[in-house]
């Protein structure tokens, strides 16, 4: 029989989804479970996302975009967490099987995300477009959302 998975009850979402990643995931990690479900006291939308967020770290899931974010620090030259939000918003939906990195400084941010397919890295009212760490060029950093969508649009 197929086991299902979940974690019932597991509340709003900041620590449902810990404690649905440490249940399900777990489990998923040493090979057990065939089907899951998420539950939060959330739009059921968030319960979709989260489970497809769950899959994808567990690594049974290639569809979707990885995005990954440098933490900020000193270096940082930009409000980096509203666009990494910005960015996981606008993609949440695209299929494409690639690695997007949102870097808040433009010394460190091309070579830490070397290994991402397409990514920003922010200046001082600028920001780079990088592509395996190679920087292709420069935009106002009101355009660099929108400029990294348009390099994904051609991956
Ligand atoms: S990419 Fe730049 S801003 Fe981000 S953590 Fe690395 S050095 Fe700091």
């Amino acid at each position: 029989y197929p086991l299902h998975l979940g974690v019932t009850e597991a509340g709003t979402p900041s620590m449902g989804m810990v404690k649905s990643a440490m249940g399900i995931g777990g489990l998923l990690c040493m090979g057990i479970g065939d089907t899951i479900r998420v539950t939060l006291t959330a739009d059921p939308v968030e319960e979709i996302y989260a489970a497809k967020k769950i899959l994808r770290a567990a690594g049974l899931r290639k569809e979707g975009v990885n995005l990954i974010a440098c933490p900020t620090c000193g270096r940082t030259r930009i409000d980096l967490i509203p666009m990494a939000e910005e960015v996981e918003r606008r993609l949440a939906n695209c299929k494409k099987n690639i690695t997007v990195a949102v870097m808040g400084c433009a010394v460190n941010g091309p070579g830490e995300a070397a290994a991402a397919d397409v990514g920003i890295a922010g200046g001082k009212g600028e920001g780079l477009i990088f592509r395996k760490g190679e920087i292709l060029y420069k935009v106002p950093q009101e355009r660099l959302v929108d400029a990294l969508m348009e390099e994904i649009e051609k991956l």
